[in-house]
């Protein structure tokens, strides 16, 4: 659907790292384990995909990073400082690092105000500037995201979706993050305003070196905006590698359905699409947890849980079949 551009050259220092995480709900029914050990790393200026279907726990590891749920156990290090456990008076220090975009940045903020104090409220909490300052910055920051100066003055209401989506993006800005988490930021888009916020997104990633954690469904908008892609499954992550080595050579079996059901512009074959459903998180399979849907599945992925497994530089994948070494693997199609 996009033309991807050119994937940045890798850049070794982690602005964030996240290591075995997990992330617990207690409800009435049971616990669910909504993230379960989940370790990754963002560079500077890095875009991260993370992919996954509906409820794979993908938001809710998003919302971990930026401390809006607490996680059960793990490690969050934003900017190599350990913020897993910060009280919440220096938390708020910590989140001028990270921000967060969400599918609709206004179903939480208060619609009387005006775009021009959203904008400046992260400012204002944070202490900076004068009030000139501060609608100095405002200004550009809606230059930045390609809005005019006067659209400080109206109420969120009386913009589209994409302008809306435009202003959460510049909100998010105004601290001048090293990350930025983006939530499905265009799943709620038409198709030819999606273009133009993932272009926005892009330009404003090269001139401000800003790394984002970019979470969907959809991955075209994946393949189109990220360096490396993670791929999760009922709160693991199955596959992680670089975006061109993952649609050249996908290793997981939900990986290749995920890309098999992409619609191709030229048509001809379609595979099979992915049976079943997710299965309920409150009671996830024993031994792999893709095995009720794996095509591939044999014996011992039914008792054993495979472990994330680097396969080739940079290329991960947690499943029995990408471990020859073991008894009862058979090679992995081509
Ligand atoms: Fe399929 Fe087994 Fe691999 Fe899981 S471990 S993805 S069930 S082949």
């Amino acid at each position: 659907m996009f033309q991807s551009p050119p994937a940045k050259p890798c850049v070794p220092e982690s602005v964030l790292s996240v290591d075995d995480l997990c992330v617990r709900f207690s409800t009435a029914r049971g616990t669910v384990h909504a993230v379960d050990g989940v370790s990754l790393s963002l560079a500077p200026g890095e875009t991260l995909g993370l992919v996954g279907e509906s409820g794979c726990g993908k938001s809710t590891l998003g919302r971990a990073v930026v401390r809006l749920i607490e996680p059960a156990s793990g490690r969050i290090r934003l900017a190599g400082e350990d913020v897993t456990h910060q009280p919440r008076h220096r938390l708020r220090a910590a989140r001028r690092n990270v921000q967060m975009v969400f599918q609709d940045p206004f179903a939480s903020l208060d619609p009387r105000w005006t775009v021009g104090e959203l904008i400046a409220e992260p400012l204002h909490i944070h202490g900076i500037g004068s009030r000139a300052e501060r609608r100095a910055r405002v200004t550009d920051l809606l230059h930045k995201v390609g809005l005019p100066p006067d659209a400080a003055e109206r109420t969120p209401h009386q913009f589209s979706g994409g302008q809306r989506q435009r202003i959460g993006i510049a909100r998010a800005l105004a601290l001048e993050p090293k990350v930025v988490v983006l939530d499905e930021p265009v799943s709620a888009l038409d198709v030819s305003v999606q273009a133009q916020i993932l272009n926005l997104l892009v330009g404003l990633q090269r001139s401000l070196g800003v790394a984002f954690l970019f979470i969907s469904h959809d991955l075209s908008v994946v393949e189109y905006v990220s360096d490396r892609v993670a791929v999760m499954y009922l709160g693991r992550i199955v596959e992680l590698a670089d975006r061109e080595t993952l649609w050249r050579s996908p290793a997981h079996p939900y990986t290749r359905a995920l890309l098999d059901a992409v619609p191709r512009i030229s048509g001809g074959h379609r595979p099979a699409p992915l049976k079943g459903d997710l299965p309920s998180p409150y009671d996830p399979p024993q031994g792999c947890a893709f095995h009720t849907r794996c095509p591939l599945a044999y014996g011992r992925c039914r008792t054993e849980t495979p472990l994330l497994r680097g396969i080739g530089p940079g290329h991960s994948t947690a499943c029995h079949l990408a471990d020859p070494t073991l008894p009862g693997a058979a090679p992995l199609a081509a």
